[in-house]
């Protein structure tokens, strides 16, 4: 998911926590298993704030000189949202977006995340609060400065709050050990083991 680089503020046993929980996520992926927060009923469970990413203000500031010059250019919101544009600009949207990817080789078949089985808060491939974000691996902040946070006891039915605080969310910790639904889709991609 990120790439190893050391923090400030970070201990060596977070260090050691990030690395494992990192590795097992990569191989997560090499075993066919998607991200967790890509999932289309994600916002019911989780929260994504944009502009908590890396490199935020600079994507936006670029962003919003290009529309002023052209109203046709994507507006931030957009590009908040968009995979593909995610990519243009070297944004890490593309790991939280939930809009489907048109592939070139099959562009009338998009791609999207559904599951049938609830939310998994213990899935190693559900991102950390803290990922990708512009204030580094750093637990100390209110919540409304991680880029991803599980929404506290939402009732079914009613609309996710439109902002995270810490009245109604907490942070996503990293996860180290496979969840039991992630033994179990890995079993269901190799029905021969
Ligand atoms: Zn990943």
């Amino acid at each position: 998911m990120s790439d190893f680089k050391v923090y400030p503020n970070t201990t060596p046993k977070q260090m050691e926590e990030l690395y494992i929980s990192d590795v097992a996520h990569e191989l997560g992926h090499i075993f066919g298993l998607q991200h967790e927060q890509q999932r289309l009923d994600r916002g019911r469970f989780v929260h994504f704030e944009c502009k908590n990413l890396q490199r935020y203000d600079e994507v936006k500031k670029q962003v919003e000189e290009e529309h002023k010059k052209d109203p046709n250019a994507p507006t931030m919101d957009k590009v908040c949202k968009d995979p593909l544009l995610s990519h243009r600009y070297g944004f890490a949207v593309n790991q939280f977006s939930t809009e489907p990817y048109y592939w070139s080789e099959k562009p009338d078949q998009p791609w999207t995340m559904t599951r049938s089985a609830a939310f998994d808060y213990n899935s190693l491939m559900l991102y950390h609060s803290a990922a990708f974000s512009k204030f580094g691996e750093d637990y100390s902040k209110p919540i409304g400065d991680y880029v991803i946070v599980k929404w506290k006891g939402l009732a079914p039915k009613t609309n996710p709050p439109s902002s995270a605080n810490d009245q109604n969310a907490e942070i996503i910790r990293h996860n180290m050990v496979p969840s039991s639904w992630d033994i179990q889709a890995i079993r269901e991609l190799y029905p021969w083991t």
